[in-house]
């Protein structure tokens, strides 16, 4: 089969691979249409997770199921699927704490395109196939469909780090598709002003999500900028989803006392995060700073998919650059890493 791999930091293109085998539980599947992430821009181009070679790129899809194991029950060739972006393994120890997305290892429940091979190829595994899949529900299109890997489970977990609770004024930083699903998240939580960090244009669609204020971090410090904006008394709740190592001590300068940050943002580069001492209480100011990889599993993404589903959140702003066939998978991954002005995400599809 083909797959579009990292052949080493900074080199990608078209390899052939052997068919992956189906174990017992898993599940072999063909994509129907594939997203590109920033993450695999990290991957690929920063070697943010280190040196690959030949490890096929790509963790947003949707697909259709073409072989299951023997212990399989769910799920049958010819199953249209979500899958998730973070497949763990739910029997492992780390899932029985609560954190299957590290089951294995730190991080290590992020297989597609870090352990193992991704999903930019004809055919791609997914272990644990009754736990990571979902059934795509009938009224999503397959372009809608990508959203589900990451975008939407990504930018909500970060609400879900940073505590949002009704009425609270939250700080977004960062407003690129996962930004714009963690405004989206923190406007269904109840939040009352949601003040939005970002300068690409497009990104008004953060206004239709339901930001109420933006602040360009090209405008000078973030902090100063949402003091202002507050009358000196800072916000309750911070999402980080982009921005640098630096966007911390910022956030932490934004929070009241006792407030909560949650960070989604893949640091792909520096070695420390500072955290300001004086406005993190000088160590007793209950400023919580929690940071995570998002979740899977089948039972959210139902809970997610039957979001869109049920037309309570509309992710069709985010795709907007989407693409007819595999040939234009490069084309699509060079446009994510170039991020023009116009770009949310770009998508390929490969069927209807
Ligand atoms: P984008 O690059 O599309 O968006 C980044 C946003 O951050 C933009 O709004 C950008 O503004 C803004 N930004 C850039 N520099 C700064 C700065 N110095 N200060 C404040 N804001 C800044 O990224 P994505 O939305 O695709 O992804 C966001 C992050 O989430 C990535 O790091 C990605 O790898 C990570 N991620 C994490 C996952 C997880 O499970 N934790 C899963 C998927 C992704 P501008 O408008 O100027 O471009
Ligand atoms: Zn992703």
């Amino acid at each position: 089969m083909k797959g579009y791999a990292m052949l080493k930091i900074g080199q990608s293109g078209w390899i052939e691979k052997g068919r992956p085998a189906c174990g017992p539980l898993d599940a072999i599947c063909k994509p129907l249409a594939v997203a590109i992430c920033t993450s695999d821009i990290h991957t690929l181009w920063e070697g943010a997770i280190g040196e690959r070679h030949d490890m096929i790129l790509g963790h947003e899809c949707c697909a259709e199921v073409v072989e299951v194991g023997a212990d399989v029950k769910d799920f049958k060739p010819g199953d249209r699927v979500l899958v998730p972006a973070i497949t763990p393994d739910w029997n492992s120890l780390e899932a029985q704490a609560g954190y299957s997305m590290h089951s294995g290892g730190m991080l290590a429940g992020w297989k597609f395109s870090n352990f193992k091979d991704g999903v930019f190829s004809e055919f791609f595994h997914v272990n644990d196939a009754d736990g990571n899949l979902a059934l795509l529900p009938k009224n999503i299109n397959v372009v809608d469909a990508c959203m589900l890997s990451d975008m939407v489970p990504t930018g909500f977990h970060g609400v879900e780090l940073a505590d949002v609770q009704f009425g609270d004024t939250v700080l977004v930083i960062g407003i690129g598709p996962v930004g714009l699903m963690s405004v989206a998240g923190t406007n269904m939580r109840g939040a009352s002003r949601i003040i939005a960090v970002g300068t690409r244009p497009v990104c008004v669609e953060a206004k239709k999500y339901g930001a109420t204020d933006f602040v360009s971090y090209k405008n000078g410090p973030i902090f100063q900028q949402v003091l202002d904006m507050t009358d000196g008394k800072g916000v309750d709740k911070v999402v980080i989803a982009g921005g640098g190592v630096e966007t911390f001590a910022e956030a932490v300068k934004c929070l009241k006392p006792g407030g909560k940050i949650g960070n989604v943002n893949y640091l792909g580069s520096g070695d420390n995060i500072d955290i300001p001492r004086v406005e993190w209480g000088v160590g007793m100011g209950h400023k919580q700073i929690n940071g995570g990889l998002m979740p899977g599993g089948r039972l959210r993404m139902e809970k997610l998919g039957a979001l869109v589903s049920a037309g309570k959140l509309d992710v069709s702003p985010l795709s907007t650059h989407v693409f007819d066939g595999w040939d234009h998978l490069e084309e699509a991954l060079f446009l994510m890493r170039d991020k023009p002005k116009d770009l949310i995400k770009p998508v390929v599809k490969l069927a209807d």
